[in-house]
C-alpha cells in the first residue's frame, strides 16, 4: 500500500473550457480541505459535487504553511479559481483510494497554481502512469486492463477504440482464467501424483489431460493468430509504393490523399526521401509510405533514397508496384517482384497512366504479367490513372479487404505485443506438456512444464510479474493517468 497521495493533471495540457486535476491517496480528503473554500469535504459523502473556490491559504505568521494547526487564515489569502470538486470514497474509485477531482477553468497557469498548492499541502506530484498502476495493484483492474486503458486513451478509431473497450472490459482476462483453470486443475493433480510417487498412482487421467491440451492450445492458437489482426488495427499497416521514377507514385499518393503533398514533378528521381502519409479506410489506418524511384543509380543521394525503399518494403504489410508500359517491361517488373516476394506481404501491381493508352494494349502488356507472377506472387492488377484519379476507389477497396480477411472469428483480439508474446511462450509450453505425455516421461518433469504454462498466462493479467516489466508498462502512460 502506498500512503503518498499523489496529483497530476488530468485533462490535456493546454488551453481547455475545463480542466481536471486529480488526487488519490489516504489524504485526499484532508489536503484538499485545506485549500477549498466551501463545504467541508472532509464530512462529504461520496461521488457529490461541490462548488467553491481553490484559495492559496497565507497564515498569520507569514510562513504560508497550513500545516502550523491553531492558525487563522490571514486575510492575504488568495482565491486561485472558482472551481467544482469531485469526492469519491474509497474502494469505489478509479484507483480504490480516496479520490478526489478538481474541475477549473481550463487555463495552463491555473492548473499549474492549483497543483502548487495542493504540493504545499502534502501531495505529491504523480509519476506517469501512477494512477492506473494504483488501480492495479490495489486490485480493482489487472494488467491487461490496465493497458487496454492507454490503448483507449490512444485509439484514433472505431476498430481500435472497440477492442480496446473490449479488453478493459475483461475480455483477454476472461479467456485466459478459464484457460489456467483447465491447466491449474491438471497441476493440482500432477502435483498430488508426486507427493504419492511411491505408490505409482495416476490420479490424472493422461487421455483426458491430452484433450484438454488440445483445448488449450487451440484457443492459444486462435488468440496468437488474432494478433496480426490486432496489430493491424491498433498500430495501423504500412503500405510502400513502390515503383521507377515518374510511375506517378507521388501523383498516386495526392490521389489516395487528395491534397497536394507530395511533390509531382516531371523530372525522374525527385522524390528523394520518404514521404509517409496516415489514410483512415473503414476504420484501420494505412500508413502510406512514398520511396524514391527504385533503380540503378549513380547517385549518392539516390542511392540513400533506394536504400530507404528497400527497408520500407521489408517492414510494410503491403506493397503497391505501380508502373507504366511506357518505361517498364513485364520481365522487368516480374524480376523485381520475386526478388522482394515475402509470403506475409500483400502485394498489389497498379498499371498507371492507362488515360495514355487503348484498353488492348494495357491488356496485352498485363497479360505477360500474370503468366510470370499469378498466383504465386500476386493475384491482383487494378489499371489506374493516377493523375485522373481513375481505379482509385477499387484500390482502397482491396486494402480494406485486406484487412477484413485478416478478422478472425476470436471475439477476443490480441492487440498488444507483450500478450502476444506470453501466448506464445504459453503455447511452446503447452506443446512441451502434450510432448511429455506422449513421451511418457516423468512426472517431475510434466509438473514442471506446466508451471511454466500457467505462469506466461498468469504474465497477462499481471499475477506474475516483476517490477521491471511494470515500470515499462507504465511509464508509457501520460502523467495524470
Ligand atoms: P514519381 O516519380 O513516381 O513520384 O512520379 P510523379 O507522381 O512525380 O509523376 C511523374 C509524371 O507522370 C508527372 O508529370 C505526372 O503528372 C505524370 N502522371 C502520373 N500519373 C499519371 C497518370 O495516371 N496519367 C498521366 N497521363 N500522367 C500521369
Amino acid at each position: 500500500m502506498n500512503h503518498d497521495t499523489i496529483c497530476a493533471l488530468a485533462t490535456a495540457n493546454g488551453i481547455g473550457a475545463i480542466g481536471i486535476i486529480r488526487i488519490s491517496g489516504e489524504q485526499s480528503f484532508e489536503i484538499v480541505n485545506r485549500v477549498f473554500q466551501g463545504k467541508n469535504l472532509e464530512k462529504a459523502d461520496s461521488h457529490t459535487v461541490h462548488y467553491g473556490f481553490i484559495v492559496d491559504v497565507k497564515m498569520e505568521d507569514g510562513s504560508g504553511e497550513t500545516e502550523a494547526k491553531g492558525q487563522k487564515p490571514a486575510a492575504n489569502s488568495e482565491v486561485i479559481d472558482e472551481v467544482m470538486v469531485s469526492i469519491f470514497r474509497a474502494p469505489k474509485t478509479f484507483t480504490a483510494e480516496d479520490s478526489v477531482e478538481i474541475s477549473f477553468h481550463g487555463s495552463p497557469h491555473i492548473a499549474k497554481k492549483i497543483l502548487e498548492v495542493l504540493i504545499k499541502n502534502g501531495a505529491r506530484m504523480a509519476k506517469a502512469g501512477e494512477f492506473t498502476m494504483r488501480a492495479f495493484m490495489n486490485g480493482r483492474i489487472d494488467l491487461s486492463q490496465a493497458e487496454s486503458i492507454a490503448d483507449l486513451i490512444a485509439s484514433e478509431n472505431e476498430a481500435s477504440r472497440k477492442v480496446a473497450l473490449n479488453q478493459l472490459k475483461g475480455g483477454i482476462t476472461n479467456e485466459i482464467s478459464i484457460l489456467r483453470t483447465d491447466l491449474l486443475n491438471f497441476t493440482s493433480l500432477i502435483e498430488l501424483e508426486l507427493d504419492f510417487a511411491e505408490e505409482d498412482v495416476e490420479f490424472a487421467d493422461r487421455t483426458a489431460l491430452k484433450a484438454s491440451l488440445n483445448r488449450t492450445e487451440e484457443k492459444l492458437r486462435s488468440l496468437i493468430d488474432s494478433f496480426q489482426y490486432g496489430n493491424a488495427i491498433k498500430n495501423g499497416v504500412d503500405v510502400a509504393i513502390i515503383g521507377k521514377p515518374n510511375a506517378g507514385k507521388s501523383t498516386l499518393l495526392n490521389a489516395l490523399l487528395k491534397e497536394e503533398r507530395a511533390i509531382v514533378s516531371e523530372i525522374a528521381g525527385t522524390t528523394r526521401d520518404t514521404i509517409e502519409e496516415v489514410l483512415h479506410i473503414k476504420g484501420t489506418a494505412f500508413r502510406f509510405i512514398d520511396t524514391a524511384g527504385i533503380r540503378e543509380t549513380t547517385d549518392i543521394i539516390e542511392e540513400i533514397g533506394v536504400k530507404k525503399a528497400k527497408e520500407k518494403i521489408e517492414t510494410a504489410k503491403i506493397l503497391l508496384y505501380l508502373y507504366d508500359e511506357f518505361d517498364s517491361t513485364p520481365n522487368e517488373i516480374t524480376d523485381f517482384i520475386k526478388e522482394f516476394y515475402r509470403e506475409d506481404l500483400k502485394i498489389l501491381l497498379l498499371h498507371n497512366k492507362i488515360d495514355l493508352q487503348e484498353a488492348s494494349s494495357v491488356n496485352i502488356f498485363d497479360a505477360e504479367l500474370k503468366e510470370q507472377l499469378f498466383p504465386d506472387y500476386t493475384s491482383q492488377i487494378i489499371g489506374i490513372s493516377a493523375k485522373n484519379k481513375t481505379g482509385i476507389e477499387q484500390l482502397k477497396t482491396e486494402l480494406a479487404d485486406y484487412i477484413q480477411n485478416l478478422e478472425t472469428q476470436e471475439s477476443t483480439i490480441i492487440t498488444n505485443q507483450r500478450h502476444y508474446e506470453a501466448l506464445q511462450k504459453s503455447l511452446e509450453s503447452v506443446k512441451r506438456v502434450e510432448d511429455a505425455i506422449s513421451g511418457k516421461i516423468s512426472t517431475e518433469l510434466l509438473a514442471y512444464e506446466l508451471r511454466y504454462a500457467l505462469e506466461y498466462l498468469g504474465e497477462i493479467s499481471g499475477e506474475f510479474t516483476n517490477d521491471e516489466v511494470l515500470g515499462n508498462i507504465f511509464s508509457k502512460f501520460c502523467i495524470g493517468k
